[in-house]
């Protein structure tokens, strides 16, 4: 057998990686481009997690008590060196996740503007000061949490490690994180380049693991706060598993997308927006194009949509998704509403990419006619695939909108500001675009979704994810003997 590419990944823990104990349980990382074995994974057990929350307790002990403004020169390094390793880490992206050169770049490109972000958070997190009576005084601050965890998925290797690590960090907690075990390649690389920007062992550990790591950090007494990035049926665990023991929980879940194509849209913007969104990242994005809710005369802009689609060809402006099993359950709801009476106006099953016969694409597929009731219309199929449903009016489109219980986006494409306004109001999610594809509020604005998008209280990012990774500290002093003592006092 030939040596794996990327050897073998362990546990990261107090700044070391550890060795894998004699009766550890191995799992194969393979590359979605090809099918290859790539690298072995050793699955951490809760004697590991023990020692990572351990380690991350005695970092805080020092890291807690730096000054914000210190805590922060550590990620004006951090953004220096992704900036300059971007080629490097976008191509263990590509490889591990199967996403395109240029989307897995983009994905390096967001990490520094969330890690900019995370630099500018000392002319954020001041406290307040106030006299309250005469002579006293009322002071607050915001103190970090302590241990905390994140656990994140497979689609963005990068980024969504991305949206915690730099804010937790800064913000003076110490972290545990557990990788997507499909995916655990570029955390090894990030951990690197944290050591690298200065940050001191034992602030950033990762324990890999599936099911096992994730039920022990939602139990363990020694970490306060588990922000999750997932499905949807995963993030309801989470939450339900870390509040009942008695933790601060964020847990973001799947989507299922609408946008609102009203007959007056700009077809080229529409058909480009909508394709881009339906067909980035081959679809593996909670923020996708999934549904698009055609309102009234819009036949031109479908065809204009499916020429644009066609010209996304897989393994060239296409990436591949993340198995073979996400393939065949992809190819699996085109072919179920296709049965079920919808018209496939482009067909990606059975793709074969030249030279990556192994690969698991599924090319771009747009199928019309597909009605509420089928599963291709309700679930997440987190693919390039995008259903598009027929209505008569804005307030039919509003109510099959309304009726998902998912709550990440909603897109309106109109010439109209108050069909615009009308729908951006309406829309049941948490981030709304007008002639957006895919309305990711950038930084400052925070990313988070509505009803079974996300349990629990404000958003990952942004200004909103100082809250969860702070605790108010109110202090309250009176020097003065003259000031006297009431009832307040
Ligand atoms: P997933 O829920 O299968 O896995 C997420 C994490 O949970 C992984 O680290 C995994 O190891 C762990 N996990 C999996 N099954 C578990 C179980 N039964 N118990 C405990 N832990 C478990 O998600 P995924 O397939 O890696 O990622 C895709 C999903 O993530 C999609 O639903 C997508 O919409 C969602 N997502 C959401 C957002 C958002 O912001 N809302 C962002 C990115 C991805």
């Amino acid at each position: 057998m030939q040596p794996l590419h990327y050897g073998t990944v362990t546990n990261y823990i107090g700044g070391q990686w550890t060795n894998a104990a004699t009766d550890a349980r191995y799992i194969n990382v393979e590359s979605p481009l090809d099918g290859r074995v790539i690298a072995q994974l050793v699955m951490g057990t809760a004697k590991d997690l023990d020692a990572a929350v351990a380690a991350a307790h005695a970092a805080f002990q020092h890291w807690g008590k730096v000054p914000v403004k210190e805590r922060v020169q550590v990620f004006f390094r951090y953004k220096y060196l992704l900036e300059k390793h971007i080629d490097g880490l976008s191509r263990l992206i590509q490889t591990e996740n199967g996403k395109t050169y240029d989307e897995a770049k983009a994905e390096i490109e967001k990490a520094i503007e969330l890690t900019e972000f995370a630099c500018s958070l000392p002319q954020l997190v001041q406290g307040e000061v106030m006299e309250v009576s005469r002579g006293v005084e009322c002071r607050t601050e915001k103190v970090p949490l302590g241990v905390v965890a994140s656990i994140v998925p497979f689609n963005f290797p990068a980024m969504v490690p991305n949206w915690t690590i730099p804010n937790a960090l800064a913000l003076g907690n110490c972290m545990i994180i557990k990788p997507s075990e499909t995916v655990p390649l570029t955390l090894v690389r990030i951990a690197a380049l944290l050591k690298e920007a200065g940050l001191p062992d034992g602030v950033f550990n990762i324990v890999n693991g599936d099911r096992e790591i994730v039920e022990a950090i939602c139990s363990h007494p020694g970490i306060e706060a588990v922000s999750f990035v997932g499905s949807t049926k995963v993030a309801k665990l989470v939450y339900q598993q870390s509040t009942a023991h008695l933790k601060r929980c964020l847990a973001l879940g799947g989507a299922k997308n609408h946008l609102l194509v009203m007959p007056d849209a700009n077809p080229a913007m529409t058909a480009g927006n909508i394709t881009a969104s339906m067909s980035g990242c081959a679809g593996q994005r909670c923020m996708a194009a999934s549904a698009m809710v055609a309102v009234g005369e819009t036949d031109h802009i479908i065809a204009r949509l499916v020429e644009e689609a066609s010209k996304i060809v897989p393994g060239k402006n296409l990436g591949a998704v993340i198995s073979s099993q996400a393939k065949q359950r992809i190819e699996g709801y085109i072919t179920e509403a296709e049965q079920q009476g919808a018209k496939i106006l482009l067909d990606g099953r059975n793709v074969v990419v030249a030279g990556h016969e192994g690969g698991y694409y599924v090319g771009p597929t747009v199928v019309d006619f597909v009605t509420a009731d089928m599963a291709l219309a309700k679930e997440e199929i987190f693919g390039p695939v995008l259903a598009i449903l027929r209505c008569n009016t804005v307030d039919e489109a509003l109510a099959i909108e309304n009726a998902s219980p998912y709550g990440n986006a909603a897109s309106v494409f109109t010439q109209s500001g108050g069909v615009a306004r009308y729908v951006a109001e309406k829309a049941s999610a948490g981030m709304v675009g007008v002639n957006i594809g895919v309305p990711v509020p950038r930084e400052p604005f925070s990313f988070g979704g509505w009803n079974d998008s996300r349990f629990g209280v404000g958003d990952i990012t942004g200004k909103s994810s100082i809250e969860f990774w702070t605790k108010l500290k109110k202090t309250t002093v009176k020097w003065n003997p003259e000031a006297g003592v009431n009832w307040m006092s």
